[in-house]
Formats: C-alpha cells, structure tokens, sequence
C-alpha cells in the first residue's frame, strides 16, 4: 500500500486563555483523493483542527506529513493547500473573474493565462461565462462556488473546507453537498470537509471522524459510523436513537423481538445485558408479524412518518415512507428485517 497523502500523527492544542478547552491527540491520514469529514457538535474542536492541518495555528505535541515531509514549520501559504471558510470571502467590487485570479496574481502570472485558468475553473465549477460578471449579482451558493473555484484555480495538493454550506438555506446546502461530490470524482484532491451536519458528512465522505469536547469519538468508514457506533453519544449524534433491552449471549442476543444475530463487530462484548441498537429503516408495521406491537404515536415529518410503537413495554420506533396515520392504541404488528443488529455493552458512554 502506497503511503497516505496526510499523515497526521499525535497533535494536541491548547489556546493560551482558554482553561476549559483543549484537543486531545488527534491522529489520522487521509489518502490521494479521498474525502475525511470531521464531524461533531458546534465547539468540539473541528475548526482547530483543520486550522492546525492549514497552518493557521501551530501544534503544541505531533507531526503532520503531507507526502511524506514534515510540514509543521511551514507557515499556511508554504503548505501547497487552499482553505475554504463558513463566508466565502470574496470581494465584492470586482467582478467573479477578478476574485478567483487573486491567488494566481499574487503568484505572479501574466493577465492572459491568469484569465484562461480562471474561465476554465469557472467552468468546472459550473460558472461557465461567469468571468465578467459582477460579485453582487450571484446568489449564496454561487459564492461559495467562487470561493471555491477561487481556491482550486491556484493548483493546491489539499482542500480543506470549514463548514463551507452551513450558511445556505437547507435545500441550497442540499444541492451544494451532491455538487461536491460529483466534483470530488472531477478534481481528485484529497479533502477535509469539517461539519455538523450529519447528512451533508454522510453524502460527501470517505472517511470520518466524530469529535466530541477535544476528543475523537469514533474514526472509520461510512459503514462503521452509520451501523456501528462506539458508544451511546456516538448513536445519538448518528441519528440512531432505537434502542431496545437486549440480553446477548455470543453471537446471538434475545429481545423483544426476539432473538437477533448480533453483529461480528461487536460480538467480543462481554455475554450478559446490553443495549440493541437498531435502525428504524430496518423495521416496517405488519399487521400479519408474529411480533405484535400497539401504536402510541405516529406524527408525519415530510417524506416520511415517525411511529412509536410499543412491543412487549419497549418502545420502538419505526420510520415509514409517506403519510401514514395510524391511531393511538391499535394493536398490530411490526417486521424487523436486519442483518444483524449492533450492541452496546451497558458501561459504555
Ligand atoms: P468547532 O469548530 O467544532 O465549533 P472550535 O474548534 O472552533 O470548535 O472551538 C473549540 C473550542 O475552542 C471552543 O470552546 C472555542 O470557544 C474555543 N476557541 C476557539 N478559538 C479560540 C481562540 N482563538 N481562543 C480561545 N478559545 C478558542
Ligand atoms: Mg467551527
């Protein structure tokens, strides 16, 4: 296996007046081409993190490689990287064209091939013919694409994104998040996107990293953050807020349910009581299950409808595609149609 682009290895950080927050060693690396997200609450370090990779603030601990050298005592525009922030900071008397050849004017390139890179960026970005244009006739997510076109044109080996949607209206957010995932197969640069919001990490990684107060919650694929949470917070910061009583004994744990395979992953948790952790898209009413269950609530949420049943005193719940309505009390019945379910040892945070 060839070496990772980005090595990162051990780095802590502690600001000089802030007593309450610090960042735990972090450790990870990120290959040619491929998308890391860190993902985590509002305050849990992202944005330390990605300014320490930029240069923009100095490990305390650590090393930080990108292709094998150490580029610690480089400061943030001897890194070979563009960052792009929350605002696209561009400047709004001159025109598109002027703002994404900032960097290549800064470089020293001659008008006419500044102006060639800068509509073929334009381009790729999808804002063809954009170049005349003034600033203040885009909406907010042509900006952010300025920005970024801004911050490709000048050739970084890495592109590091901080929060860059989180200020567009959520269907905007939506349509950024699948743009930069079609331009992720285009540009093959090796990114770091930092948010917090869930669903734009899901679409857009490859790789992710939950943070929590300073720390690293969890580190993995797709797979592993999505099924296979290492904790009770991690669960709950994924969306995965079904959980059933569970009493596991090797590979199978019993449940009201009945008795579940139990993930390969997780079955060298200690035999005994355990949380299940299930995913409500793994369970569907039906009238005809041998698993009966009484509908306490179902409450329609756009696509689809959250309904909480109870099965045997726990409460489940259960998401439906379309308009459902069931009413209060009725006694029917649930499938649950996992693989396997995942488990979570009761001593685990
Ligand atoms: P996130 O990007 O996950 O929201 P940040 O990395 O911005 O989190 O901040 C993490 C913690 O560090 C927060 O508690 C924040 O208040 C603190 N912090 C951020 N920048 C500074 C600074 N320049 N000086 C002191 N404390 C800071
Ligand atoms: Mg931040």
């Amino acid at each position: 296996m060839s070496e990772p682009f980005l090595q990162v290895s051990d780095i802590t950080y502690r600001y000089d007046h802030a007593e309450s927050f610090s960042l735990a060693k972090q450790s990870f690396s990120l290959g040619q081409g491929k998308l890391l997200v860190i993902l985590g609450p509002s305050g849990s370090g992202k944005s330390t993190l990605l300014q320490l990779v930029a240069g923009l603030l100095r490990p305390n601990e650590g090393t930080i490689l990108m292709g094998g050298k150490p580029i610690n005592h480089l400061p943030p525009e001897k890194r070979n990287l563009s960052m792009i922030f929350q605002k696209p900071y561009l400047l709004p008397f001159l025109t598109v064209g002027a703002n994404v050849e900032i960097g290549l004017k800064i470089k020293g390139l001659p008008a006419r091939e500044r102006k060639m890179k800068a509509e073929q960026m334009l381009k790729d970005v999808g804002l063809e013919g954009f170049y005349d244009r003034p600033l203040a006739s885009l909406s907010g997510g042509q900006e952010q694409r300025v920005a970024v076109a801004r911050s490709l044109v000048i050739e970084p080996q890495l592109l590091l994104l901080d929060e860059p949607f989180s200020q567009l209206d959520p269907l905007l957010r939506r349509q950024m998040g699948s743009w930069l995932s079609e331009m992720k197969q285009l540009w093959n640069i090796p990114m770091i996107m930092v948010t917090h919001d869930r669903e734009e990490a899901l679409t857009l990684g490859d790789r992710f990293m939950i943070l929590r107060d300073g720390a690293t919650v969890q580190k993995g694929t797709l797979e592993q953050i999505y099924y296979e949470p290492a904790g009770r917070w991690a669960a709950n910061f994924m969306g995965l807020d079904n959980k059933i009583e569970g009493m596991k004994r090797g590979s199978k744990v019993r449940t009201v349910l009945g008795e579940l395979e139990v993930n390969p992953n997780c079955a060298h948790l200690p035999d005994g009581p355990v949380d299940v952790v299930l995913r409500s898209e793994w369970l569907q009413m039906d009238s005809s299950s041998s698993i009966p269950a009484t509908i306490e609530s179902s409450v329609f949420r756009g696509p689809f409808t959250d309904i909480k049943v109870n099965v045997s005193g726990e409460t489940v719940v259960i998401k439906q595609l379309g308009l459902a309505a069931y009413e209060r009390g009725l006694e029917t019945g649930i499938r649950l149609d996992p693989f396997h379910v995942w488990c979570l040892s009761k001593e685990m945070t």
